[in-house]
């Protein structure tokens, strides 16, 4: 989440694990960071995933955040910053894919999906990738097709909005 809270306030999509699946740490700030949250520290590599269990309506250690929490800036907050973009037309791009998120998160319960990660992110590019290799052999039921073609919305939104990628 970054220093202009008006959009990020009503959106908070990066640190609910949708557009970004992990935060990187440096070096210097993961002993700091260690005692606020639960990191990993693979190989030297800092990082914890999303989402990130300090969101809660907001950033519950702001003052503490981690650097690139701060620096990270997706599309939609660069264009509302530059005046590209309207901030109620922001506010319902974010609406758009929170609905849209709601539905897919919906249809993986109910077709009872077991996915390995915790973060929505990575979550969808398991499921992603599952529903491709079945596209491709022509093996996939209806109500898979309709979860595939909503994981594909969403990447065209998050793409075309957010100037991100899940896959
Ligand atoms: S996804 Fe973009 S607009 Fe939303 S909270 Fe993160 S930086 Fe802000
Ligand atoms: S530390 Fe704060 S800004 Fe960073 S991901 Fe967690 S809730 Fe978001």
């Amino acid at each position: 989440m970054s220093d202009d809270l008006s959009i990020c306030l009503s959106c908070g999509l990066c640190c609910d694990g949708t557009v970004i699946g992990f935060v990187e740490l440096n070096d210097e700030e993961k002993p700091s960071i260690k005692k606020l949250m639960d990191i990993e520290d693979e190989g030297g590599n800092g990082f914890f995933l999303q989402p990130c269990d300090k969101f809660c309506d907001g950033c519950t250690i702001y003052e503490d955040r981690p650097k690139h929490c701060g620096t990270f800036k997706c599309g939609l907050l660069k264009s509302v910053e530059q005046n590209e973009l309207d901030f109620n037309v922001a506010v319902d791009m974010v609406h758009e894919i929170k609905q849209k998120k709601r539905v897919i998160e919906e249809q993986v319960t109910t077709q009872q999906w077991q996915l390995t990660s915790p973060s929505f992110y990575f979550r969808m590019i398991e499921l992603k990738k599952i529903l491709d290799e079945n596209h491709e052999a022509s093996n996939l039921s209806k109500d898979h097709f309709e979860l595939l073609k909503n994981l594909n919305e969403l990447e065209l939104l998050l793409l075309k909005n957010f100037e991100v990628s899940l896959f």
